[in-house]
């Protein structure tokens, strides 16, 4: 398939596997290309990393004693805040949920629009388009970088070398780092770096994650989607003929012709393609796919081949969109001479988004709906009861209260379905004029408190019973229950 300065290095992966499964890596030489497409990916890509860099130094200010960061995970403080939600360790519950739709987001973004994830969105394509840009940037365009990489070493070639790996360098380093200012204090953090007085921590995570990003997008580049990545294989089973994909629609190319053959064809009454062979389309591939040979695991559908091509189409002035997005029923459709069809709204779409909206739903519920006070309750294992020598039963539990606000309240504690005449012992706790125990419990805090529930001999009747434990704010209307047991013998 080699055709042009370049080509011969630039032959698609999978032709290496054909000869030989371990054949050696054959470098992609991405060149330039314009359009929509890449003004598109242009965008989404300083969206992703602005975000990305730029998060941890947005102040919130939450109060005072607490983080002002809009996005920290407090580890030692055992929280997770973004902007006005606050995360507690009991509500990792969130989490999950935010996975699930997550999980469901890609199934339908691939339902609709094929790998869109990986052609756009993912971590490896963004950072392996940044590192490109800066190849670029120092040496060259394709032809250039093909020629550097085959004449001689000398001081240029190590200058543009050395100065590729030093602009990666710093990009890689400024990722790892981005990522350690979400879990401290990002101004302080990045001064404690600089100064060495950051924890080892910092600078293993930020070692461990500049060797990732130098490695997978300076190294690995395309390899990674190709034959590291799992979600190519996967993503198999989320698609349908409807999926709209990157599509060399053939039936317009074929038989593939210059300008001048083409002609010569015409006149002659004989069939021509749109496809002038020029192998733009696969100049400008950053994984070395030749589209034209139909849908392959190695097509990221980044959707720059469509650049390519429109620019040529448009040269000529021929109609565009002879790689386009399109979907395989209409790939068939077109053979038959029938109009395309375009369904995005299918059952299968129906129902991702369906369980998108009932998780997001779901989960926006219970966070808006959850008090800033609660109770856990832990009864005693052993034993589950103590008989007095009054006769009496003494049950043993641990509590945790919560206190999500800013500053301190006082919870007074009661238990609930306990037979008349039952006292609730709390240990170290002064109790109120009616003799229930109020509880302090500091700002942003819980406090954990040993419990007894003690049942007069008289009222037992010989039965177990469930109980509540209620706690309300003193002087406020806040309450917040848990439900536990109370084991007579
Ligand atoms: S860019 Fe278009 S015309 Fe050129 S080889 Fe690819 S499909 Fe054919
Ligand atoms: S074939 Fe086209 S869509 Fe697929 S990876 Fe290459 S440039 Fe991107």
């Amino acid at each position: 398939m080699a055709k042009g300065p370049g080509f011969e290095k630039a032959a698609h992966p999978a032709d290496a596997m054909e000869e030989n499964y371990y054949q050696e890596h054959i470098k992609v030489y991405p060149a330039a290309v314009q359009g929509t497409v890449r003004k598109v990916k242009w965008a989404i890509l300083i969206a992703l990393l602005s975000i990305y860099y730029v998060m941890p130094f947005i102040r919130w200010d939450r109060g005072p004693g607490l983080p002002d960061q809009a996005v920290l995970a407090d580890l030692p403080g055992r929280r997770f805040y973004f902007f006005f939600i606050e995360i507690w360790p009991q509500e990792v519950y969130y989490f999950t949920g935010l996975l699930i739709t997550a999980a469901f987001t890609l199934f339908l973004m691939t339902s609709v629009a094929g790998r869109v994830w990986c052609g756009y969105l993912c971590w490896q394509t963004v950072w392996t388009d940044l590192f490109l840009a800066v190849e670029r940037l120092i040496e060259g365009d394709r032809r250039e970088r093909i020629k550097l990489d085959e004449g001689p070493i000398d001081g240029a070639y190590v200058a543009k070398k050395v100065m590729k790996w030093v602009a990666w360098l710093v990009i890689a380093v400024a990722t790892g780092g981005a990522w350690v200012l979400y879990f401290s204090d990002a101004p302080t953090l990045v001064k404690n770096v600089f100064t060495g007085q950051a924890p080892f921590i910092a600078y293993l995570w930020i070692g461990i994650l500049t060797f990732t990003t130098y490695f997978f997008a300076g190294y690995m580049r395309e390899q990674t989607c190709i034959y590291v990545c799992p979600w190519p294989r996967i993503q198999a089973a989320m698609t349908d003929e409807f999926a709209l994909n990157v599509t060399y629609r053939n039936d317009r190319g074929e038989p593939r012709a210059s300008v001048k053959e083409a002609k010569k064809l015409k006149a002659a009454g004989q069939p021509a393609g749109d496809c002038v062979d020029c192998y733009q389309c696969v100049a400008v591939c950053p994984t070395g796919t030749d589209i034209r040979l139909g849908s392959q695991l190695s097509c990221i559908q980044c959707g720059l081949c469509i650049d390519a091509c429109t620019s040529i189409m448009t040269k000529l002035g021929r109609e565009t969109g002879l790689i386009a997005y399109d979907t395989p029923v209409n790939f068939d459709r077109r053979r038959e001479g029938l109009a395309p069809v375009y369904k995005i709204v299918r059952p299968r779409t129906i129902l991702y988004a369906v369980l998108i909206v009932a998780v997001t739903g779901f989960m926006a519920y219970t966070f808006l709906s959850r008090g800033n006070a609660g109770v856990n309750v832990l009864h005693d294992r052993n034993p589950l009861y103590v008989q007095n020598s009054d006769g009496s039963v003494r049950n043993g539990y641990t509590i945790r209260l919560l206190n999500r606000v800013g500053h301190e309240r006082h919870f007074i504690l009661a238990v609930e379905g306990v037979p008349q005449g039952a006292r609730l012992e709390v240990v170290g706790i002064d109790h109120n004029v009616d003799g229930n125990p109020v509880i302090h419990v500091g700002p942003d805090r819980t406090r954990e408190v040993r419990a007894a529930v003690i049942v007069p001999g008289a009222e037992l009747k010989g039965r177990s019973s469930d109980v509540v434990f209620r706690i309300t704010e003193q002087g406020g209307r806040e309450t917040a229950t848990a439900k536990d047991f109370f084991k007579a013998p």
